[in-house]
Parts: structure tokens; C-alpha cells; sequence
């Protein structure tokens, strides 16, 4: 056809610019360009020779176009002379048009009408491959037997069954005889091409960020379709969401986190471009929510809320400053001789049942009117433990500064995955706005086990203990969130207490040495010691604050100076003592001072000891008061004396609680005071 369709598409765009009418062109033509495309049989009246002008004009008074549009229109079309490219010059108008809006105009083929949503999808799809806006017509193609093809300027999509049949034709052709003589393995063969069409067809209706799920299983989903994804994106599956894991070429490799019911092959999947996020704010404060924060107290939904992403960068060098301040846990043996600073990373370490959660927990309970924000992250256990807990710290008031975030044993494994970043982010919030934070992850042992679960589910290759090779970085770009921030942040901290389960005391195993490496020092509990009713069960040996004692109390310095020495002392001539009585006296003043000291150590659950008192008992002990008492009666002199003091001598009570140190006055009237109350308590023996 060599008449120049686009001389009188210009022709047309000029007059319509002339009468400042283009808008009123473009929608009128657009609207027929819209009724002829899909009308194969006006489309082949109009571009038959064997009418009119009028006739035509006549056929589409239904579409009630404009009628001086229309009249223009025909002008044209009988310039051309009734040649078979009315809808040619249409066509060519739109280009000239969307060109002036720089986009460029195309088409794309079907046999069915496209939803204006599938072609919008479809022109950003082409849009961003050719980084250029594109504008789409949608035109009947009945030789694509299904699919579409997209042809923009010189550049063709085609995703058409007809060509996808073709080249399952050729590729039939070319397989070896053994599939083509072997007819069950021939029907297989096609069978399988057929569902590649269809996912094909969806991919390209769609865009980048529309898939569809090709297989589910444990939790874990394999999609094939989207194009633009990013690592730890969250994807919309009707109602069920998941996360991405595995970015692969032509594959995503994502884990469901809720609504696994809802989700089976060929469920539309959607990119949503946002990373997994939690809710955030005062609101969580008294709360209990899962890994996504939804929350399970049943207690309604959380107002007052932004969100943050799960996972977030930690601070850097400059932003932070080193640990300045004691954060007290209300027990002894920890504060005394395996201080914890805040913004330090102390990691509780033991076999299973003995006591490591309910060191956390008495620890939070202390933060009670300290101004310290607590987080406990259950994951893996039981509802029924974290449900004990939750109402034991709701009984001491501790939930008012308290957020649980529980991913239980029974839920997917990727909300156990996430549970500990989810919790860190929340932190995150009151550290960055300058408060106090305290995080426990309980445990990290079961953290590793969903994230191997997880892994191998995935097929990414596994290492050490079946555990992926990126098990390491999985607790330590976790646990370096937590800081204490410089003046210049806002000076705010979150102190981490992550527990770890070991079995039958192997600390060398490979997650256990993992943070032990990444913590700044660890509790050691053994379960000797708890069985024989030393508890907290702290092995002071192996346990160890590598920068909390900088920011130790100068009291509690002085007073616990000796302590681990002593206790050491004790182990080590312990085992001769069980030979006989002749003893020298050191030995047996060593082994008389340890076993009181262990004794004073001791502290039941659920009643953490002021530091101010801390300090008066273990001043007791330096000076050798605790030593002069029956070793049974340890404990009821240490309250006894306690009641008393604070009763008779509250100003040396208010003076180490204000300022914690012990000075040479401080010095002289306590221990004047204690010494009275000691020999009253002997006497009344
Ligand atoms: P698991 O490995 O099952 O998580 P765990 O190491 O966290 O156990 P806990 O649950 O804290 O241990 O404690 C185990 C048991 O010991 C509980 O019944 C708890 O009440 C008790 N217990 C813990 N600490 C003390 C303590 N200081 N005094 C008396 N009992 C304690
Ligand atoms: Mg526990």
C-alpha cells in the first residue's frame, strides 16, 4: 500500500490543533478505533471498498460519535480514496497524538478483549523495558488462537499460543525418536509444554510484579512469573502473605508467613514493594503480637502505629559509644560478678531446664520504674510456656513496659525467623528516640533450627550441622543492633539477652560457639549446680562480662572485687575437704567462706534484689559478717538484717541508693549498724 496514511493523519491532527479541538479528536477516534477493533465484521466493512462513505457513517450510529469528528473524519477518508486503511489513518492520528505526549503508541493482539487493568499492566511491563511511556490499542488477532502478542514501533512480543505451538511443533520434531515413538512419554512432554503456555499467558497479561505460584509445600512457595523482586519483599497471595527468600533467574523462592490454607499452585501472586515490616510505637507497649504484629492477646487491634522494616541496618562505629551504665537484673550473682551494661550483648547459655528464660524474666521484672522498655521474643516454644510467662509478668505489672512477640513451636517456620528481627525493630524505635531497651531472644538454638528448616526447604545447600553457610551472619547482623548510641543519636540503648540451649553442656557445638563469638559474654548455667539447688544455676568459671564491669556501680565494684576468686578458690579445694577433717586452717576458711558465699548467692525466682541492697549484702560478706552465721541460716539473716537496716538506718540506705559508692563515712556507720544487728541476730540464736 504505498498511499501515505500518515500525510493525512497529520492533515487530520493539524486541523484538529487548528480548531483547538485535539482532546475532542482523540477521544472520538480513540472510540472508534476501540469499536472497530474488536468488531471483526464493521472492522472488514470499513475497510472494504464496497461502501460508502455514508454507509459507513450509518453503521456507526450507535457509537454516537461527534458528529462534525466524524465528518472530518471521512473528509479524509474519501481523500484517500476509498482505499482499505480507514483504521490505518486512525491508528497513524493516535501515534501522531500520544508522540506529542511522548509516549510511543502501540498495539497489542488478542482473541479476547483485554481489561483495561491487563493492558495498563502490559504497558508498563514494555514501558519499562524500553524505558520509554507507552500508549496501547487493543486489537483482534483470531490467528493468535490465544495469548497476545504486543507490537510497539519495530518491536515484537509474542506470546501467542499460535507461536508457542509452533515451536512446540518444531521441538517435537527435533526430539529424539525415543519420546516421539513413546506415546505416554509424548503426551507428557506436550502436557508439560501446555502448562509452560499458560504460565506464559499469565506472565504477559500481567506485568513484573504479577506471578503465580507454580508449587507449595511445608510452608514454602516457588513462583514463576514475577520479574521485579526484591530480597525479603512481601508478596500478596489473595489473603495469605509471604516473603521472598531465593531470588533466582526465572524462579522466587518465598516462605509463607500467614494464610497457608488459602494458598495452592497457580494462586496469583503480587509483588507488593514493600519489605516486611512490624508495627511500631507506644502502642505495642502491654502487648503481645506475632512475628508480623498481629496481635494474639486479643485485645484489639493496635492504634497509634507506624511500621518499620524488619530488618534494618546496624548502627555504625560513630554512632556509638561504649557501655556507661549498669543495667541491673536484680540478681546477685549476675550483677556482682558478671555485670551487664546497657547497650551490651550478654548471651544466657545452658542445657534445657535451667532456668536461662527465668533469668530474662526476672530481669524484666526488675526494669519495674526504671524506664527501660522491655521486648521478649518467644520463639519456638510452647504457647502454654509463653503463656505463663506472659501472665507472670502481668501479675508483677511488668507488661506495662513489656512487648512479647511469640512465633510458638506450632507456627510457620518463617514466623520463627523472623520473630527476633520483628522484636529488634520495635526496639529499634525506643532505642532511636533515646530510651533504654531490652531485648531477650529466647532462644536462638530454636531460631537456628526454623531458619535450617527453612534453608533446606529451599534447597539451598546446607554445612555444618545442616545448618546454611549463612547461619553465622543470620545471629550477627541480629545481635549488632543492638547499642548503646552516642550523645549525638539521642544517646538512647538496647542491651540484648539472647539464650542459647546447649546439649548436655557442649558450648563448643556450632551455634553455641557462633554467639558465643558474636556476644560481648555469656552465662554459664550448668545443670549440676541447679540440681543441687544452686540457683540461679551461674557457673561463675565459665561465665564472663567482657565490658559490663566499666559500667559496674563503684560500690558494687568494691564490695564484689573478690567474689570470683573466692568462689574459684572454693571449687578447687572442695573435693579435698570430702577426704577428711585434718584441714589446714586456710583451707577450711576457704571452704567455709565459699559455701557461704554460694549460699548468700542463691535467689529464688521472681525477686530481684535492689543494687543498693545487693551492695549491703555482699559488704556483709566482705567483711565477714555472713561468714560468722550458720551456713543455713545465710538466708534469713541476709533479709533479716535487710528489714532492719532499712528500718532503723534509712539515710546509709538512701545514700548508697543515690549515690553507690561507699565512702570512708559510709564505711564506718555501716558497718557499726551491721555489726550491732549481727550480734542481736547471733544472740537471738
Ligand atoms: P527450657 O530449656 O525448658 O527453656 P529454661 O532453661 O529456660 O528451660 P526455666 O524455664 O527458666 O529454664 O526454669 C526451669 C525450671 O526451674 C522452672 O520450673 C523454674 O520455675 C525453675 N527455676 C528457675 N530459676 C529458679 C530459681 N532461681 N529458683 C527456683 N526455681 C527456679
Ligand atoms: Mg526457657
Amino acid at each position: 500500500m504505498s498511499i501515505d496514511t500518515k500525510k493525512y493523519a497529520q492533515e487530520l491532527y493539524d486541523l484538529a490543533i487548528h480548531d483547538n479541538k485535539l482532546e475532542l479528536y482523540r477521544s472520538e477516534l480513540e472510540k472508534l478505533n476501540d469499536a472497530l477493533n474488536f468488531d471483526i465484521e464493521l472492522n472488514n466493512y470499513f475497510n472494504s471498498s464496497n461502501y460508502s462513505s455514508a454507509d459507513k457513517k450509518a453503521k456507526i450510529n450507535d457509537l454516537k460519535l461527534n458528529s462534525e469528528v466524524v465528518s472530518t473524519y471521512f473528509v479524509m477518508v474519501d481523500a484517500i480514496n476509498k482505499t482499505h486503511i480507514e483504521t490505518q489513518l486512525i491508528h497513524d492520528f493516535l501515534t501522531k497524538y500520544y508522540s506529542r505526549e511522548k509516549k510511543i503508541f502501540g498495539t497489542v493482539y488478542s482473541v479476547r478483549k483485554l481489561t483495561d487493568k491487563a493492558i495498563k499492566d502490559i504497558e508498563k511491563a514494555i514501558a519499562s523495558q524500553l524505558e520509554r511511556e507507552v500508549k496501547l490499542e487493543n486489537k483482534y488477532d483470531g490467528d493468535l488462537i490465544g495469548g497476545i502478542k504486543v507490537v510497539v514501533n519495530n518491536n515484537i512480543w509474542d506470546a501467542s499460543y499460535k507461536t508457542r505451538l509452533k515451536d512446540l511443533r518444531n521441538d517435537l520434531l527435533s526430539d529424539d525418536k525415543e519420546i516421539r515413538n513413546d506415546s505416554v512419554a509424548m503426551s507428557k512432554h506436550i502436557k508439560a509444554q501446555i502448562d509452560d503456555y499458560e504460565k506464559i499467558n499469565v506472565n504477559v497479561e500481567s506485568s513484573d510484579t504479577v506471578g503465580y505460584v507454580t508449587s507449595v509445600a511445608d510452608g514454602i512457595i516457588n513462583i514463576s512469573g514475577i520479574n521485579k523482586a526484591m530480597a525479603s519483599e512481601l508478596l500478596s497471595i489473595g489473603d495469605a502473605t509471604a516473603m521472598v527468600m531465593n531470588l533466582e533467574e526465572e524462579n522466587i523462592g518465598a516462605v509463607l508467613l500467614d494464610g497457608e490454607e488459602a494458598v495452592s499452585e497457580g494462586s496469583v501472586v503480587k509483588a507488593t514493594g514493600r519489605v516486611v515490616e512490624v508495627p511500631v510505637g507506644d502502642a505495642l507497649l502491654g502487648r503481645v503480637i506475632n512475628a508480623i504484629g498481629t496481635p494474639l492477646d486479643g485485645k484489639g487491634s493496635l492504634k497509634n502505629v507506624t511500621y518499620a522494616p524488619i530488618e534494618a541496618n546496624a548502627p555504625g562505629v560513630l554512632d556509638r559509644q561504649s557501655v556507661s551504665e549498669p543495667l541491673e537484673t536484680g540478681l546477685m550473682v549476675i550483677d556482682s560478678m558478671i555485670p551487664i551494661g546497657k547497650g551490651q550483648r550478654e548471651l544466657i547459655i545452658g542445657d534445657r531446664q535451667t532456668g536461662k528464660t527465668a533469668i530474662a524474666v526476672d530481669t524484666i521484672l526488675n526494669q519495674h520504674g526504671k524506664n527501660v522498655k522491655c521486648i521478649y521474643v518467644a520463639i519456638g516454644q510452647k504457647n502454654s510456656t509463653v503463656a505463663q510467662i506472659v501472665k507472670r509478668l502481668t501479675d508483677e505489672g511488668a507488661m506495662s513496659y513489656t512487648t512479647v512477640v511469640m512465633a510458638g513451636a506450632s507456627d510457620l517456620p518463617a514466623l520463627q525467623y523472623i520473630a527476633p528481627y520483628a522484636g529488634t525493630a520495635i526496639g529499634e524505635y525506643f532505642m532511636n528516640r533515646g530510651d533504654d531497651v531490652l531485648i531477650v531472644y529466647d532462644d536462638l538454638s530454636k531460631h537456628a533450627v526454623a531458619y535450617r528448616t527453612l534453608s533446606l526447604l529451599l534447597r539451598r545447600p546446607p554445612g555444618r550441622e545442616a545448618y546454611p553457610g549463612d547461619v553465622f551472619y543470620l545471629h550477627s547482623r541480629l545481635l549488632e543492633r543492638s547499642a548503646k548510641l552516642s550523645e549525638d543519636k539521642g544517646g538512647g540503648s538496647m542491651t540484648a539477652l539472647p539464650i542459647v540451649e546447649t546439649l548436655a553442656g557442649d558450648i563448643s557445638a556450632y551455634i553455641p560457639t557462633n554467639v558465643i563469638s558474636i556476644t560481648d559474654g555469656q552465662i554459664f548455667l550448668q545443670t549440676e549446680l541447679f540440681n543441687s539447688g544452686n540457683r540461679p544455676a551461674v557457673d561463675s568459671g565459665l561465665s564472663v562480662s567482657r565490658v559490663g564491669s566499666a559500667a559496674q556501680y563503684k560500690a558494687m565494684k568494691k564490695v564484689s572485687a573478690s567474689l570470683k576468686l573466692d568462689l574459684a578458690q572454693y571449687q578447687e579445694v572442695l573435693a579435698f575437704s570430702q577426704f577428711g577433717s585434718d584441714l589446714d586452717a586456710n583451707t577450711r576458711k576457704t571452704i567455709n567462706h565459699g559455701s557461704h558465699l554460694i549460699e548468700l548467692l542463691k535467689q529464688p525466682q521472681y525477686s530481684p534484689v535492689a543494687v543498693e541492697d545487693q551492695i549491703i549484702l555482699l559488704y556483709a560478706n566482705q567483711k565477714g559478717y555472713i561468714d560468722s552465721i550458720a551456713v543455713e541460716d545465710v538466708k534469713d539473716y541476709a533479709k533479716k538484717m535487710l528489714l532492719e537496716l532499712h528500718s532503723t538506718y534509712p539515710e546509709i540506705i538512701k545514700e548508697i541508693a543515690d549515690n553507690k559508692v561507699i565512702n570512708n563515712e559510709i564505711d564506718e556507720q555501716l558497718n557499726g549498724a551491721i555489726g550491732q544487728i549481727t550480734e542481736r541476730y547471733k544472740a537471738s540464736k
